[in-house]
Protein backbone atom coordinates (compact mmCIF):
# COMPACT_ATOMS: atom_id res chain seq x y z
CA UNK A 1 0.00 0.00 0.00
CA UNK A 2 2.99 2.29 0.36
CA UNK A 3 4.44 1.87 -2.72
CA UNK A 4 0.68 2.29 -3.66
CA UNK A 5 0.60 5.75 -2.63
CA UNK A 6 4.15 6.87 -3.70
CA UNK A 7 2.61 5.74 -6.88
CA UNK A 8 -0.39 7.95 -6.72
CA UNK A 9 1.50 10.65 -5.67
CA UNK A 10 4.00 10.26 -8.33
CA UNK A 11 0.90 10.46 -11.06
CA UNK A 12 0.11 14.28 -8.96
CA UNK A 13 -2.91 12.54 -7.20
CA UNK A 14 -3.80 12.42 -3.41
CA UNK A 15 -2.56 9.39 -1.50
CA UNK A 16 -5.76 8.29 -0.62
CA UNK A 17 -6.67 7.41 -3.87
CA UNK A 18 -4.60 4.18 -3.54
CA UNK A 19 -7.18 2.65 -1.22
CA UNK A 20 -10.05 3.47 -3.76
CA UNK A 21 -8.45 1.82 -6.61
CA UNK A 22 -7.06 -1.14 -3.98
CA UNK A 23 -10.88 -1.50 -2.99
CA UNK A 24 -11.89 -1.76 -6.74
CA UNK A 25 -9.14 -4.11 -7.55
CA UNK A 26 -9.14 -6.21 -4.55
CA UNK A 27 -12.65 -5.90 -3.31
CA UNK A 28 -15.01 -5.31 -6.25
CA UNK A 29 -12.69 -6.62 -8.79
CA UNK A 30 -13.06 -3.88 -11.18
CA UNK A 31 -10.67 -2.64 -13.91
CA UNK A 32 -12.96 -0.51 -15.77
CA UNK A 33 -12.75 3.38 -15.24
CA UNK A 34 -16.46 4.15 -15.49
CA UNK A 35 -17.42 2.03 -12.44
CA UNK A 36 -14.95 3.47 -9.87
CA UNK A 37 -17.60 6.37 -9.86
CA UNK A 38 -15.63 7.69 -6.27
CA UNK A 39 -13.03 8.82 -8.50
CA UNK A 40 -12.72 11.98 -10.35
CA UNK A 41 -14.00 11.68 -13.91
CA UNK A 42 -11.26 13.82 -14.97
CA UNK A 43 -8.53 11.25 -13.54
CA UNK A 44 -10.39 8.15 -13.95
CA UNK A 45 -9.18 6.67 -17.13
CA UNK A 46 -5.58 8.14 -16.39
CA UNK A 47 -5.16 6.01 -13.11
CA UNK A 48 -6.89 3.06 -14.41
CA UNK A 49 -4.61 2.41 -17.61
CA UNK A 50 -1.46 3.42 -15.26
CA UNK A 51 -2.30 1.32 -12.21
CA UNK A 52 -4.12 -1.70 -13.21
CA UNK A 53 -3.34 -2.67 -16.73
CA UNK A 54 -4.63 -5.52 -18.18
CA UNK A 55 -2.03 -7.93 -17.76
CA UNK A 56 -3.66 -11.16 -19.24
CA UNK A 57 -6.46 -11.81 -21.93
CA UNK A 58 -8.02 -14.90 -22.04
CA UNK A 59 -7.30 -16.94 -25.11
CA UNK A 60 -9.37 -19.66 -24.79
CA UNK A 61 -12.22 -21.04 -22.05
CA UNK A 62 -13.63 -24.35 -21.52
CA UNK A 63 -16.06 -25.73 -18.96
CA UNK A 64 -17.43 -29.01 -17.81
CA UNK A 65 -19.18 -30.59 -14.63
CA UNK A 66 -22.42 -28.37 -15.50
CA UNK A 67 -20.29 -24.88 -15.74
CA UNK A 68 -19.17 -25.34 -11.65
CA UNK A 69 -15.28 -26.02 -13.53
CA UNK A 70 -13.88 -23.53 -15.98
CA UNK A 71 -10.82 -23.66 -17.21
CA UNK A 72 -8.88 -20.70 -19.28
CA UNK A 73 -6.26 -19.92 -21.21
CA UNK A 74 -4.26 -17.25 -20.56
CA UNK A 75 -2.07 -15.22 -22.87
CA UNK A 76 0.26 -12.46 -21.84
CA UNK A 77 1.94 -9.16 -22.54
CA UNK A 78 5.09 -10.96 -24.53
CA UNK A 79 2.75 -14.09 -25.73
CA UNK A 80 3.59 -16.01 -22.63
CA UNK A 81 0.66 -18.86 -22.45
CA UNK A 82 -0.86 -20.12 -18.65
CA UNK A 83 -3.61 -21.42 -17.42
CA UNK A 84 -6.29 -21.67 -14.47
CA UNK A 85 -9.02 -23.40 -13.24
CA UNK A 86 -12.02 -22.89 -11.15
CA UNK A 87 -13.41 -25.09 -9.56
CA UNK A 88 -17.33 -24.73 -7.61
CA UNK A 89 -18.14 -27.13 -4.66
CA UNK A 90 -21.21 -27.07 -2.83
CA UNK A 91 -19.44 -25.76 0.02
CA UNK A 92 -16.52 -23.84 -1.60
CA UNK A 93 -14.82 -22.40 -4.42
CA UNK A 94 -11.38 -23.24 -5.44
CA UNK A 95 -8.94 -21.42 -7.90
CA UNK A 96 -5.96 -23.39 -9.52
CA UNK A 97 -3.78 -20.92 -10.71
CA UNK A 98 -0.23 -20.97 -12.30
CA UNK A 99 3.27 -19.21 -11.11
CA UNK A 100 4.95 -19.53 -14.13
CA UNK A 101 4.70 -19.74 -17.58
CA UNK A 102 6.31 -23.91 -18.40
CA UNK A 103 8.18 -25.60 -15.77
CA UNK A 104 11.90 -26.10 -15.60
CA UNK A 105 11.64 -28.99 -13.31
CA UNK A 106 10.77 -31.34 -16.38
CA UNK A 107 8.68 -34.14 -14.67
CA UNK A 108 8.14 -36.86 -16.95
CA UNK A 109 4.32 -36.98 -16.32
CA UNK A 110 3.41 -34.04 -16.43
CA UNK A 111 2.60 -32.05 -19.27
CA UNK A 112 4.05 -28.41 -17.64
CA UNK A 113 7.29 -30.41 -16.94
CA UNK A 114 7.38 -31.30 -20.87
CA UNK A 115 7.58 -27.89 -22.66
CA UNK A 116 10.23 -26.76 -20.09
CA UNK A 117 9.89 -23.25 -18.36
CA UNK A 118 9.56 -19.68 -20.65
CA UNK A 119 9.28 -17.45 -17.77
CA UNK A 120 8.47 -16.64 -14.16
CA UNK A 121 4.89 -14.68 -13.93
CA UNK A 122 5.07 -11.62 -12.15
CA UNK A 123 3.14 -10.89 -8.66
CA UNK A 124 0.71 -9.20 -10.28
CA UNK A 125 0.08 -11.74 -12.99
CA UNK A 126 -0.43 -14.45 -10.70
CA UNK A 127 -3.28 -12.23 -8.78
CA UNK A 128 -4.69 -11.62 -11.57
CA UNK A 129 -5.85 -14.92 -12.25
CA UNK A 130 -7.87 -15.04 -9.09
CA UNK A 131 -8.67 -11.82 -9.68
CA UNK A 132 -10.32 -12.88 -12.78
CA UNK A 133 -12.16 -15.66 -10.91
CA UNK A 134 -13.36 -13.80 -8.26
CA UNK A 135 -14.90 -11.07 -11.19
CA UNK A 136 -16.75 -14.04 -13.26
CA UNK A 137 -18.27 -15.67 -9.48
CA UNK A 138 -19.53 -12.04 -8.36
CA UNK A 139 -21.44 -11.21 -11.57
CA UNK A 140 -23.39 -15.11 -10.74
CA UNK A 141 -21.94 -16.05 -14.14
CA UNK A 142 -20.82 -19.72 -12.62
CA UNK A 143 -24.05 -21.81 -12.28
CA UNK A 144 -24.79 -21.40 -8.17
CA UNK A 145 -25.41 -18.11 -7.98
CA UNK A 146 -22.86 -15.04 -7.27
CA UNK A 147 -20.08 -16.52 -5.19
CA UNK A 148 -16.47 -16.15 -3.87
CA UNK A 149 -13.02 -17.55 -4.34
CA UNK A 150 -12.69 -19.12 -1.15
CA UNK A 151 -9.46 -21.09 -1.43
CA UNK A 152 -6.65 -20.92 -3.92
CA UNK A 153 -4.16 -23.58 -4.66
CA UNK A 154 -0.42 -22.98 -6.41
CA UNK A 155 -1.22 -26.57 -8.20
CA UNK A 156 -1.49 -24.62 -11.89
CA UNK A 157 1.55 -24.64 -14.09
CA UNK A 158 5.02 -23.88 -12.72
CA UNK A 159 6.80 -24.64 -9.76
CA UNK A 160 5.77 -21.97 -7.22
CA UNK A 161 9.00 -21.72 -4.85
CA UNK A 162 11.56 -21.53 -8.26
CA UNK A 163 9.56 -18.02 -8.23
CA UNK A 164 9.57 -17.35 -4.81
CA UNK A 165 9.67 -13.53 -4.12
CA UNK A 166 6.54 -13.13 -6.99
CA UNK A 167 4.87 -16.34 -5.47
CA UNK A 168 5.27 -15.48 -1.22
CA UNK A 169 3.96 -11.42 -2.88
CA UNK A 170 0.89 -13.04 -4.32
CA UNK A 171 0.02 -15.15 -1.60
CA UNK A 172 0.11 -11.55 0.76
CA UNK A 173 -1.69 -9.91 -1.95
CA UNK A 174 -4.36 -12.93 -1.99
CA UNK A 175 -4.68 -12.91 2.01
CA UNK A 176 -4.22 -9.17 3.07
CA UNK A 177 -7.76 -7.75 4.20
CA UNK A 178 -8.95 -5.67 1.83
CA UNK A 179 -8.42 -3.14 0.51
CA UNK A 180 -4.56 -4.47 0.52
CA UNK A 181 -5.79 -7.27 -0.92
CA UNK A 182 -8.60 -10.22 -1.20
CA UNK A 183 -8.79 -10.80 2.25
CA UNK A 184 -8.70 -14.46 1.61
CA UNK A 185 -7.86 -16.76 4.42
CA UNK A 186 -4.21 -18.11 4.55
CA UNK A 187 -5.32 -21.49 5.92
CA UNK A 188 -7.09 -21.80 2.53
CA UNK A 189 -3.82 -21.36 0.69
CA UNK A 190 -1.96 -24.39 -0.58
CA UNK A 191 1.14 -23.90 -1.76
CA UNK A 192 2.58 -27.03 -4.04
CA UNK A 193 6.24 -28.10 -4.40
CA UNK A 194 7.97 -30.66 -6.14
CA UNK A 195 10.49 -30.31 -3.01
CA UNK A 196 12.93 -27.20 -3.16
CA UNK A 197 14.43 -27.77 0.17
CA UNK A 198 16.29 -24.34 0.71
CA UNK A 199 12.82 -23.05 -0.11
CA UNK A 200 10.32 -24.81 1.74
CA UNK A 201 13.19 -23.40 4.78
CA UNK A 202 12.84 -20.34 4.05
CA UNK A 203 8.80 -20.61 3.67
CA UNK A 204 8.85 -22.08 7.04
CA UNK A 205 10.02 -18.64 8.27
CA UNK A 206 7.49 -16.35 6.92
CA UNK A 207 4.92 -16.33 9.09
CA UNK A 208 2.33 -17.47 6.85
CA UNK A 209 -0.37 -20.46 8.09
CA UNK A 210 -0.72 -21.73 4.18
CA UNK A 211 -0.87 -25.29 3.91
CA UNK A 212 1.91 -27.07 2.19
CA UNK A 213 1.68 -29.49 -0.66
CA UNK A 214 4.66 -31.73 -1.35
CA UNK A 215 4.75 -33.75 -4.41
CA UNK A 216 6.57 -36.93 -3.47
CA UNK A 217 5.19 -39.19 -5.86
CA UNK A 218 7.60 -42.07 -4.33
CA UNK A 219 8.98 -43.41 -1.15
CA UNK A 220 12.32 -44.12 -2.48
CA UNK A 221 15.03 -42.55 -4.24
CA UNK A 222 15.57 -44.66 -7.07
CA UNK A 223 12.28 -44.28 -8.24
CA UNK A 224 11.87 -40.61 -7.44
CA UNK A 225 14.83 -39.49 -9.05
CA UNK A 226 13.24 -40.69 -12.31
CA UNK A 227 9.87 -39.49 -11.51
CA UNK A 228 10.80 -36.09 -10.17
CA UNK A 229 14.29 -35.41 -11.51
CA UNK A 230 15.25 -32.85 -8.85
CA UNK A 231 15.32 -35.30 -6.33
CA UNK A 232 18.72 -36.54 -7.56
CA UNK A 233 19.84 -32.88 -5.71
CA UNK A 234 17.38 -33.26 -2.50
CA UNK A 235 16.39 -36.84 -1.72
CA UNK A 236 13.12 -38.04 -0.01
CA UNK A 237 14.96 -37.86 3.63
CA UNK A 238 15.87 -34.29 2.88
CA UNK A 239 12.41 -33.37 1.26
CA UNK A 240 10.61 -34.61 4.20
CA UNK A 241 12.44 -33.22 6.79
CA UNK A 242 12.02 -30.01 5.23
CA UNK A 243 8.22 -31.00 5.32
CA UNK A 244 8.44 -31.75 8.71
CA UNK A 245 10.19 -28.77 9.76
CA UNK A 246 7.32 -26.56 7.84
CA UNK A 247 4.82 -28.39 9.75
CA UNK A 248 6.56 -27.61 13.14
CA UNK A 249 6.95 -23.72 12.02
CA UNK A 250 3.07 -23.44 11.15
CA UNK A 251 1.30 -26.30 12.78
CA UNK A 252 -0.27 -26.82 9.78
CA UNK A 253 -1.14 -30.37 8.36
CA UNK A 254 1.53 -30.88 5.55
CA UNK A 255 0.09 -32.52 1.99
CA UNK A 256 2.11 -35.08 0.48
CA UNK A 257 1.13 -35.58 -3.21
CA UNK A 258 1.32 -38.91 -4.87
CA UNK A 259 0.05 -39.61 -8.54
CA UNK A 260 -0.64 -43.26 -8.75
CA UNK A 261 0.97 -44.97 -12.05
CA UNK A 262 -0.02 -48.13 -12.92
CA UNK A 263 2.57 -50.49 -12.35
CA UNK A 264 4.90 -47.68 -11.56
CA UNK A 265 4.91 -46.55 -7.99
CA UNK A 266 1.42 -48.33 -6.88
CA UNK A 267 2.73 -51.30 -5.39
CA UNK A 268 1.76 -52.97 -2.34
CA UNK A 269 5.43 -52.23 -0.53
CA UNK A 270 5.52 -49.04 -1.92
CA UNK A 271 2.53 -48.01 -0.19
CA UNK A 272 4.10 -49.94 2.92
CA UNK A 273 7.22 -47.86 2.77
CA UNK A 274 5.18 -44.52 2.35
CA UNK A 275 2.95 -45.04 5.70
CA UNK A 276 6.43 -46.12 7.47
CA UNK A 277 8.05 -42.86 6.41
CA UNK A 278 4.25 -40.96 7.40
CA UNK A 279 3.49 -42.35 10.51
CA UNK A 280 3.09 -40.40 13.08
CA UNK A 281 3.56 -37.09 11.42
CA UNK A 282 1.78 -34.26 10.86
CA UNK A 283 0.81 -35.23 7.19
CA UNK A 284 -1.50 -36.44 5.23
CA UNK A 285 -1.88 -38.25 1.45
CA UNK A 286 -3.69 -37.01 -0.99
CA UNK A 287 -3.48 -39.41 -4.12
CA UNK A 288 -3.92 -38.34 -7.63
CA UNK A 289 -4.99 -40.48 -9.97
CA UNK A 290 -2.58 -40.04 -13.42
CA UNK A 291 -3.77 -38.33 -15.97
CA UNK A 292 -1.73 -39.41 -19.13
CA UNK A 293 -0.54 -36.54 -20.98
CA UNK A 294 -1.02 -36.99 -24.56
CA UNK A 295 1.74 -39.86 -26.14
CA UNK A 296 2.25 -40.77 -22.47
CA UNK A 297 3.49 -44.63 -21.83
CA UNK A 298 1.93 -44.08 -18.20
CA UNK A 299 -1.68 -44.87 -17.43
CA UNK A 300 -3.77 -44.45 -14.10
CA UNK A 301 -3.62 -47.24 -11.37
CA UNK A 302 -6.00 -50.32 -11.86
CA UNK A 303 -8.96 -49.42 -9.28
CA UNK A 304 -8.02 -52.76 -7.32
CA UNK A 305 -4.16 -51.24 -6.95
CA UNK A 306 -5.50 -47.72 -5.87
CA UNK A 307 -7.67 -49.21 -3.20
CA UNK A 308 -4.92 -51.27 -1.82
CA UNK A 309 -2.82 -48.39 -1.45
CA UNK A 310 -5.55 -46.74 0.54
CA UNK A 311 -6.09 -49.60 2.76
CA UNK A 312 -2.17 -49.83 3.51
CA UNK A 313 -1.53 -46.33 4.48
CA UNK A 314 -4.63 -46.30 6.61
CA UNK A 315 -2.98 -49.43 8.47
CA UNK A 316 -0.29 -47.15 9.00
CA UNK A 317 -2.32 -44.66 10.54
CA UNK A 318 -2.42 -42.04 8.09
CA UNK A 319 -4.44 -40.17 6.47
CA UNK A 320 -5.46 -40.45 2.94
CA UNK A 321 -7.51 -38.59 0.74
CA UNK A 322 -8.06 -39.16 -3.05
CA UNK A 323 -8.13 -36.32 -5.13
CA UNK A 324 -11.15 -35.48 -7.25
CA UNK A 325 -10.20 -35.24 -11.10
CA UNK A 326 -12.43 -32.48 -12.56
CA UNK A 327 -11.90 -31.10 -15.94
CA UNK A 328 -10.13 -34.01 -17.28
CA UNK A 329 -12.20 -33.76 -20.44
CA UNK A 330 -11.19 -30.18 -21.20
CA UNK A 331 -7.77 -30.91 -20.53
CA UNK A 332 -8.34 -29.27 -16.64
CA UNK A 333 -5.47 -31.12 -15.71
CA UNK A 334 -1.52 -30.18 -15.56
CA UNK A 335 -0.59 -28.08 -18.48
CA UNK A 336 -2.17 -29.45 -21.12
CA UNK A 337 -4.35 -26.24 -22.56
CA UNK A 338 -1.06 -24.65 -22.95
CA UNK A 339 0.48 -27.78 -24.58
CA UNK A 340 -2.83 -28.35 -27.31
CA UNK A 341 -2.76 -24.28 -27.95
CA UNK A 342 1.38 -24.96 -28.85
CA UNK A 343 0.49 -27.81 -31.46
N1 LIG B 1 5.22 -27.74 -9.50
C1 LIG B 1 4.42 -27.97 -8.37
C2 LIG B 1 3.00 -27.49 -8.50
C3 LIG B 1 2.33 -27.67 -9.85
S1 LIG B 1 2.01 -29.34 -10.30
C4 LIG B 1 4.46 -29.44 -7.99
O1 LIG B 1 4.95 -30.25 -8.76
O2 LIG B 1 4.06 -29.75 -6.87
C5 LIG B 1 0.63 -29.72 -9.24
C6 LIG B 1 0.44 -31.20 -8.97
O3 LIG B 1 0.01 -31.90 -10.14
C7 LIG B 1 1.73 -31.88 -8.52
O4 LIG B 1 1.46 -32.71 -7.41
C8 LIG B 1 2.08 -32.70 -9.74
O5 LIG B 1 2.90 -33.78 -9.41
C9 LIG B 1 0.73 -33.11 -10.26
N2 LIG B 1 0.72 -33.58 -11.63
C10 LIG B 1 1.46 -33.13 -12.68
N3 LIG B 1 1.18 -33.81 -13.79
C11 LIG B 1 0.23 -34.73 -13.47
C12 LIG B 1 -0.48 -35.73 -14.20
N4 LIG B 1 -0.26 -35.92 -15.50
N5 LIG B 1 -1.38 -36.48 -13.54
C13 LIG B 1 -1.61 -36.27 -12.22
N6 LIG B 1 -0.98 -35.34 -11.48
C14 LIG B 1 -0.06 -34.58 -12.09
FE1 LIG C 1 6.95 -28.69 -12.79
FE2 LIG C 1 5.25 -29.61 -10.93
FE3 LIG C 1 5.05 -30.38 -13.53
FE4 LIG C 1 7.11 -31.25 -12.05
S1 LIG C 1 4.92 -31.69 -11.72
S2 LIG C 1 7.24 -30.46 -14.15
S3 LIG C 1 7.50 -29.46 -10.77
S4 LIG C 1 4.74 -28.32 -12.73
Amino acid sequence: MAERRAALVGLGEPPFRAAQLSRHFFGRFTQQPEEMTDLPLASRGTLADALLPRLLAAERELSCDAGTTRKTLWRAFDGALVESVLMRYPDRVTMCVSSQAGCGMGCPFCATGQAGLTRNLSTAEIVAQVVAGARTLAAGQVPGGPGRVSNVVFMGMGEPLANYASVVAAVRRLTDPVPDGMGISQRSVTVSTVGLVPAMARLAGEDLSVTLAVSLHAPDDELRDTLVPVNRRWQVAEVLAAAWDYAAATSRRVSIEYALIRDVNDQAWRADALGSLLAGRLAHVNLIPLNPTPGSKWTASRPAAQREFIRRLAAHGVPVTVRDTRGREIDGACGQLAASARR
